[in-house]
């Protein structure tokens, strides 16, 4: 008899008879899933419910360490025994003085959730199996030339991009979150971001690609290039050591680079890729990488609405940071990414593949990013698009996402991991 790790017990509650006969969830390893079933398990959160700007009391003056400021809202200042206990009002995205180094009592309950929902999601790319890519692959008529230019490509875009966005979380953007629920979410992302760039490493491995040719591709390839170097800059502020938040140009600058990463990066300049790959996956080819793709997919739209969430707490607890102007500069970069974007989808497919072209994609990123500018409050910019790529919509579907705490996944676990003899 195995027992279940969540709930021991459920065995014996006569409620819980049924459980067994529910469709199991996807699992890493299936094979292509079919799209409903796996989206089911991605999506938005909850829309934020508005509250008032909390005060945190005074901060507690520790001069005797000469540089206390630089380590205020860190969790690593020293410890004040017998401090008052943290109350729920005393939390706050960013700026908080509370200690943050005590998880409960939680304010964020969407963070929290996301951090549970990302672990019951977790999944490793060798639980794939890669056979029939290989065979595939090193069929001389199995593919085009062009199909395998784009897999090549976006392999290379994907490979460095995850590394990116890593690297990004834990040397800028972890620090100046100063809420524990919300780190404990930053945590387990920086940890997905590590299982994508393994999965890419793991195609690349499994297909026998030069992998020289495809970890290079982005300070070689300017298509490829073109994505990483306009994030760059803005993780650079943020990882300066001397960058501090706390006044309203700074926090501006938070702000406009958490947008940069969640709305821009992780949320326009990843959707060419995964249509082109999934769409690839859809006509039997591919099937392997196609399926590691769905997984990262599912993660990444987890991680945009998790930074969706973030930024509009923000806005919430500091509305003046949301200013008109600051709306305009937040519309340009996003006009701007669907720009880039775009020359992605023509530099990775000039002739058109798989019933797929490059004035689909434009249209398709128009309407992506009126999507993402109506989740962080702004106005949408491209009036009268459609979604050409309607099999992409679960990820995109308010409906769905409205549904999304209801349908989550909390059985979704790797082989034998949480059960034993
Ligand atoms: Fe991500």
């Amino acid at each position: 008899m195995l027992n279940n790790w969540d709930d021991p017990f459920a065995q014996f509650d006569p409620s819980n008879s049924n459980k067994n006969n529910r469709t199991p969830p996807p699992h890493a390893g299936d094979g292509m899933v079919n799209n409903d079933r796996l989206m089911e398990t991605a999506g938005a959160a909850p829309c934020v419910a508005p509250s008032p700007t909390i005060r945190s009391p005074a901060s507690t003056d520790n001069s005797c360490i000469e540089d206390a400021a630089d380590l205020s809202g860190t969790g690593l200042e020293g410890i004040e025994m017998g401090a008052s206990r943290i109350q729920v009002d005393d939390k706050k995205i960013i700026n908080c003085r509370a200690d943050l180094n005590q998880l409960v009592p939680f304010k964020y309950d969407w963070a929290w959730q996301k951090y549970l929902d990302g672990c019951a999601n977790h999944w490793m790319p060798q639980e794939i199996n890669m056979t029939a890519d290989l065979a595939l692959w090193r069929d001389p008529n199995g593919l085009t030339e062009d199909e395998r230019t784009v897999i090549k490509r976006n392999l290379g875009f994907f490979a460095s991009a995850d590394s990116l966005v890593a690297n990004n979380l834990v040397l800028a953007v972890y620090k100046h979150i100063t809420n524990p629920e919300c780190r404990q979410y930053l945590l387990r992302q920086s940890f997905e971001e590590a299982v994508h760039t393994h999965a890419y490493q793991y195609c690349v491995e499994s297909l026998g690609l030069d992998e020289g040719e495809i970890f290079n591709m982005y300070r070689e390839l300017p298509a490829v290039a073109r994505k990483a170097e306009w994030a760059l800059p803005f993780t650079q502020h943020l990882a300066d050591p001397n960058f501090h938040t706390g006044t309203p140009e700074n926090d501006q600058t938070l702000l406009r680079e958490l947008i940069a990463f969640y709305v821009v990066f992780e949320g326009i300049f990843f959707y060419v890729g995964f249509t082109q790959i999934l769409s690839m996956g859809r006509r039997n080819k591919m099937t392997g990488v196609a399926e590691q793709f769905q997984y990262i997919l599912r993660d990444e739209s987890m991680h945009m609405n998790f930074g969706i969430d973030v930024i509009n707490q923000i806005k919430i607890e500091n509305p003046h940071l949301w200013s008109n102007g600051f709306q305009q500069q937040m519309i340009a970069l996003i006009r701007d990414a669907v720009e880039i974007e775009t020359q992605y989808a023509r530099d990775t497919m000039p002739r058109g593949i798989l019933g797929l072209n490059a004035p689909m994609f434009e249209e398709y990123l128009q309407f992506i990013a009126n999507r993402r500018c109506s989740q962080i409050g702004l106005p949408e910019q491209y009036s009268g698009v459609n979604n050409p790529f309607p099999w992409m919509s679960e990820v995109l579907d308010l409906k769905k996402e409205k549904n999304f705490f209801e349908t989550r996944v909390t059985e979704y676990q790797t082989g034998g991991a949480l059960s034993w003899d």
